[in-house]
């Protein structure tokens, strides 16, 4: 098959690594020069809202997909003729703008923080009055890594919190004092066939994905997270892998965020799982079943952020990608997998790493 694979960055490298691996062809659209994936397919550079680029993408191809959820939906409506599109566009709206996804979460039943939709300073006036404090402002589209948002702690704050956000379309959120966080990730075919990766559990700093761990061994929550994980994937009709991230707190879950589509918090799939993510996504666009997802050990993640030091280039008995691009501040640039017999051996092995890699990035 000719796979179509817009935005070309790590996520579409490490998917046409995949779809190779299959026996696929990719192309990729992407307005950046020498992305990831250029090592993996022809690139035809261009903005991801070129409706000619995007037609030209689409006749080339027998099925499209996408590898980050900013692809404007417009563009997307305008070629959904020409070729099939996976994930669904409407799975892309819902996680393009925060308040659809936070109110579907509430119409498929999925316990998720309390909220308020915010327009006027007035809005977020009585959002600080209902919800209390803290409480988190999100911007309602273009957010990531926690960007666009702003932890407001003290009623003092008000000013600068609308300073920083007030001229776009937000919400406030109540804060979580959460357990710790994960993600689930599940995969759908166009015959309604369903496969669940084990939970991950995940640490951030500063918003971004740090380490992920595999499997997050609670077996209740696990299930809990499955049942909301097949309401997401049956109501969008949905093909192919979709990430959900969920505080946990307690004995319950609260749902964060979805991505419609592959997740760094699955990276550990390639080397820690009977069939990545990445083949799995390939597997369901293509009409495929999907294969079986469980774990080859215990799985750890480290993300490498900004650089990859030397030293982590040197270690062994861990696998390390690096995705090719330049480095800068804040700039995922690869990971490392470790994979262990026991969840205790594989925490050493990631505090080891951890370590090496932090005392690299502070000399
Ligand atoms: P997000 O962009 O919504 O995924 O937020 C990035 C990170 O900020 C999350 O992974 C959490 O660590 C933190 N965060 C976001 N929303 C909340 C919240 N309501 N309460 C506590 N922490 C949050």
């Amino acid at each position: 098959m000719r796979i179509g694979i817009i935005g070309a960055g790590q996520l579409g490298q490490m998917l046409g690594y995949a779809a190779h691996d299959l026996g696929h062809e990719c192309f990729f659209l992407d307005p950046a020069n020498k992305p990831p994936a250029a090592s993996v397919g022809p690139v035809i550079q261009a903005a991801f809202d070129d409706r000619v680029a995007l037609a030209i993408l689409a006749e080339k191809c027998d099925v499209l997909t996408y590898e980050f959820e900013n692809v404007p939906v417009a563009a997307l409506a305008d070629i959904a003729d020409l070729v099939p599109i996976y994930p669904p566009p409407e799975a892309l709206h819902h996680a393009q703008d925060r308040l659809a996804e936070k109110r579907l979460f509430q119409n498929l039943g999925i316990p998720l923080p309390e909220f308020r939709a915010i327009d006027s300073s007035k809005d977020l006036h009585e959002a600080v009055g209902s919800l209390g404090l803290p409480l988190v402002i999100k911007t309602r589209r273009l957010g990531y890594d926690g960007k666009g948002q702003f932890v407001m702690r003290a009623a003092e704050q008000f000013d600068a919190a609308w300073q920083a956000l007030g001229n776009r379309e937000l919400i406030a959120e109540q804060w979580v004092e959460f357990d710790y966080e994960v993600s689930a990730i599940g995969v759908r075919n166009a015959k309604g066939e369903i496969a669940n990766y084990c939970l991950t559990r995940n640490e951030h700093a500063d918003g971004i994905l740090r380490i992920s761990r595999a499997p997050a061994e609670d077996t209740a929550l696990t299930e809990l997270a499955t049942v909301h994980m097949r309401n997401l994937l049956e109501h969008l009709n949905y093909v192919g892998v979709l990430a959900l991230e969920l505080f946990v707190v307690g004995p319950s879950l609260l749902a964060n965020e979805f991505a419609p589509r592959v997740h760094n918090s699955g990276h550990w799939s390639i080397e820690g799982a009977t069939t990545s993510q990445f083949s799995n996504h390939i597997l369901a666009i293509s009409g495929e079943a999907p294969r079986p997802t469980d774990n080859l050990g215990h799985a750890g993640m480290l993300n490498l952020i900004g650089e990859i030091p030397d030293a982590a280039r040197k270690l062994t008995a861990c696998s390390l990608h690096d995705y090719g691009k330049t480095p800068r501040p804040g700039r995922k640039l690869g990971h490392i997998t470790v994979i262990a017999d026991s969840a205790s051996a594989r925490d050493r092995k990631i505090s080891q790493i951890n370590e090496i890699v932090t005392k690299s990035y502070t000399q």
